[in-house]
């Protein structure tokens, strides 16, 4: 029978429970115990599939198809598993299950209430998880902030699970932020209790605390938690700002919190390993020559919005013994430069991410222009393919007139265009092409060479894609289609035939990477991307942020 962890937050939004679950699950793992994560968001939307970046950062795509919160990325890296639709609920989900029932009748005769319909609903997911995946442990991150209105179903379900699931089969961990106030110099834990005690009101009482904190946490504010929360001393645990989220897990295993789970949920398993992850953080600190990438794209003011991106990138770098030196750059800042070299001159690799809209999409053209002239590594992922294949065209014909139908409806070039299965489709939510596809590689090519195996599955999320028409044209010129769908009608990588290595893919590789596993992808463009001489690359500082 699986045990279940409940991970709340108080205080503020943001404070870093996602990176404390997903390393709860690290620790977990490393005992020898199978590990789970189910993450739930409180808002009306069914996913974030729908949400602009700027509300919500990246979308996470499943191997299944499921557009995800992002935190589902952190708990892949962190516990090297792959989850699934079954992995993200939100309230949108649930309250779309329970109509439907009511209207085809299934409640013939009742009130539908949110205790216990919507409630059952939502214990009904957690077992459904458990039985599964049969894992030893489900940790379920409850998203939002305790008191939050739209949050309250879901901590009235995870308050019935210690009855549905027995008082030894469930732990409530809640993650808190103390606020350091320059005036007095010191940490304040008031908030840390009005949260418990809102957690109180609701029924739940949190088995361990988790402290996030800015500065060190001395040890009477301990003992003023646990006297205050009613929670054992060894059971309030801080958790100071670390440099990179990868030493989270030391830094929680340090305070005993595998242990002390253990014990509290009688699990089976060994005593904690971390010493490969331990092994791991030890070279990211050690990695000091940089490797300068120029990351272009539109929402680059949030760096949410790429998260799986650096997050690869940085797992690249590591593998490589470099230390990343990304820098951000605005495509629309590109778009309005005649020369953009004052902007990419340091760069010794340049990537360019997935996208939707026209906004920014010159200056992304301008940036795999500057990467194909200058013999700059080049690394275009789904929308960033689109924009490589735009611009060689733009090159090939001697014409600025190639383009997306996407941006330019009525280009007489349409060398990426809708997919025929798309184009009957005009409702937004969870209807582009998504999650893993096959595609096969062709041998001799970069993206052959850095896979080593054939066929491969990657994840895809997209509606567009690279127009048949111009494949033998474009050949000719020098573009390789590098892999296609098992049925030859998808072209789903490309790249740069006189270039050291510009190679572009229409799915999504970030997805895939682990920090002890790079993405091929990734590990060969920061390859070749760390060796290339640029002026300055050496001092180069973040050019915008
Ligand atoms: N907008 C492009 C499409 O729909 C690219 C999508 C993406 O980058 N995820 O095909």
């Amino acid at each position: 029978m699986s045990k279940y962890i409940f991970v709340t937050g108080g205080v503020v939004s943001s404070v870093g429970k996602g990176i404390a679950v997903a390393s709860i699950g690290t620790i977990l793992k490393s005992r020898g115990l199978s590990v789970t994560v189910q993450k739930l968001d409180p808002y009306l939307n069914v996913d974030p599939g729908t949400m602009s970046p700027y509300q919500h950062g990246e979308v996470f795509v499943t191997k299944d198809g499921a557009e995800t919160d992002l935190d589902l990325g952190n708990y892949e890296r962190f516990i090297d598993v792959s989850l699934t639709q079954d992995s993200n609920i939100t309230s949108g989900q649930i309250y779309l299950a329970v109509i439907g029932r009511e209207r085809r009748g299934d409640f013939l005769g009742g009130t539908i209430q949110v205790v216990p319909h919507v409630t059952n609903e939502i214990k009904d997911r957690f077992k459904r998880l458990a039985e599964k995946s049969k894992a030893d442990v489900i940790l379920i991150e409850v998203g939002g902030t305790v008191g939050d209105i739209e949050g309250l179903p879901f901590l009235e379900a995870i308050r019935q699970m210690r009855k549905d699931a027995g008082r030894d089969n469930v732990l409530y961990i809640h993650v808190t932020l103390l606020p350091y106030l320059n005036s007095t110099k010191e940490l304040k834990t008031k908030p840390t209790q009005h949260s418990v005690n809102e957690l109180r009101r609701i029924g739940i009482q949190p088995d361990v605390i988790i402290c996030r904190s800015d500065y060190p946490i001395p040890d009477n504010l301990r003992d003023k938690i646990s006297l205050f929360c009613d929670v054992d001393r060894e059971a309030v645990i801080p958790l100071t700002t670390v440099s990179s989220v990868y030493e989270v897990p030391l830094v929680l295993e340090e305070t005993g919190l595998g242990k002390l789970i253990a014990e509290k949920l009688n699990l089976p398993g060994k005593e904690t390993d971390l010493s490969e992850w331990r092994e791991m953080v030890s070279r990211l600190k050690d990695s000091q020559e940089p490797v300068n990438i120029a990351l272009v794209g539109k929402y680059v003011e949030l760096s949410d919005s790429y998260y799986s991106v650096r997050e690869a990138l940085q797992h690249a770098a590591l593998f490589h013994n470099r230390h990343l030196n990304l820098f951000w750059v605005h495509s629309e800042q590109l778009e309005k430069m005649d020369d953009v070299d004052p902007l990419l001159r340091t760069a010794q690799g340049i990537i360019v991410p997935g996208g939707f809209g026209v906004r920014g999409i010159e200056g992304m053209i301008k940036a795999a222009r500057y990467a194909r002239e200058n013999k700059i590594p080049y690394l275009g992922l789904c929308l960033g393919m689109q924009v490589m294949v735009i611009e060689f065209a733009r090159y090939a014909f001697s014409s600025d007139k190639p383009n997306s139908t996407e941006f330019d409806p009525v280009t007489p070039y349409p060398v990426i265009d809708i997919m025929t299965e798309q184009k009957a489709i005009s409702s937004k939510g969870g209807t582009m092409r998504l999650g893993n596809y096959p595609c096969r590689l062709v041998e001799g090519t970069n993206a052959a060479k850095a896979y080593g195996c054939n066929p491969i599955e990657e994840r895809h999320r997209h509606r567009f894609e690279f127009n048949n028409q111009f494949r033998q044209v474009l050949e000719e010129k020098g573009l390789v289609l590098s892999g296609l769908s098992p049925d030859t009608r998808l072209v789903e990588c490309a790249e740069v035939k006189d270039h050291p290595w510009m190679v572009a893919c229409q799915f999504h590789p970030e997805f895939g990477s682990r920090p002890n596993r790079p993405h091929p992808l990734f590990r060969d463009f920061i390859g070749a991307a760390k060796d290339v001489l640029r002026e300055g690359a050496q001092r180069a500082l973040p050019l915008t942020s």
